[in-house]
């Protein structure tokens, strides 16, 4: 797909999500060129998965890169957080208490993080186990380093994105839960979910940010 295409879709994306909605825009794979014209398009915050590729994008787009904040959504190795930590505004992808120790004390200053939820308790997906997230949420908590201010998962897949409801609601359910309990040093303000294939189902559930990819740049090569 073209940068010209990409920054149309991003900006189609935009006029038909909910303005109270935040829009991530799922980067993977996707060369800096491509990536430059969605920022010039409007694009606020950029998700990248791996830490190397994340480097190399932001160096190739320079000044550009400032003009966006920049999440990790992928999984994060705990021999990277040094180097995610200059990089990230933010660490959608604290899904392991040993990575939130990691966090905590690499960190000068408080990580705005989300906890990703496995809801589907799905083997090959990283995430906290549903019935697991309040204590997860009662130990990152305490850490001084970290400010939780949400939820993020990965719900399965479907070619009908109807199938996927049934885990998206159940993710607002837990998020309201979470809320409800009020705990100490946590904030539940955002919850993350949806991707291309789901991402209207998703705000239909409540979702408050999304994270899209494909639908921005074509499917990966
Ligand atoms: C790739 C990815 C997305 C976006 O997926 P698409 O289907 O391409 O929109 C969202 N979240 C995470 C964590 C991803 O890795």
């Amino acid at each position: 797909m073209s940068e010209v295409e990409a920054a149309a879709n991003y900006r189609h994306i935009r006029e038909e999500l909910p303005e109270a909605v935040t829009l991530v825009v799922a980067a993977k794979g996707r060369r800096s060129e491509q990536i430059r014209r969605v920022i010039e398009a409007g694009a606020k915050i950029v998700g990248q998965n791996y830490v190397q590729e994340a480097e190399g994008v932001m160096a190739a787009l320079g000044e550009t890169a400032g003009r966006a904040e920049w999440h990790m959504i992928g999984h994060l190795q705990r021999n990277k957080v040094n180097t995610a930590l200059e990089l990230f505004d933010a660490v959608q992808s604290l899904d392991s208490p040993r990575l939130a120790r990691a966090i905590n004390r690499r960190a000068d200053e408080p990580v705005r993080c989300l906890v990703e939820v496995n809801i589907a308790g799905e083997e090959s997906k990283y995430g906290i186990p549903p019935e697991e997230v309040e204590d997860y949420l009662r130990q990152v908590g305490s850490m001084e380093n970290l400010q939780v201010e949400g939820l993020m998962t990965m719900e399965p897949y479907f070619e009908n994105a109807e199938d996927a409801r049934p885990y998206l609601r159940r993710m607002r359910a837990l998020f309201e839960q979470a809320r409800a309990l009020e705990l100490p040093g946590i904030r539940m303000e955002v919850l993350s979910m949806g991707m291309t294939n789901s991402w209207r189902v998703a705000v239909e559930e409540g979702a408050t940010m999304v994270r899209i990819g494909t639908a921005i740049f074509g499917p990966r090569r």
